[in-house]
């Protein structure tokens, strides 16, 4: 199976303070699935409202991103 590690930097609301987070993404056809993240992104109550989550998303709807 093809991963890849990308790294976020944003501002993090349940932290609330600046950081980093590494995310592994998994291809799934032409789709990559985030299959880790180390901040609590599945079930973070601020994620709508969050940079890093969203950015975390657009990596997701990237088909084909390398
Ligand atoms: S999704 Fe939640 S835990 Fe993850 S960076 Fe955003 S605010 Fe922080």
């Amino acid at each position: 199976m093809e991963e890849k590690e990308v790294f976020y930097n944003g501002f993090c609301r349940a932290q609330n303070q600046g950081r980093m987070v590494a995310c592994v993404y998994v291809k799934e056809g032409e789709a990559w699935r985030v299959d880790e993240a180390d901040c609590a992104y599945e079930k973070c109550p601020n994620r709508e409202a969050c940079e890093i989550a969203r950015q975390i998303r657009a990596g997701e709807r990237e088909a084909g991103w390398k």
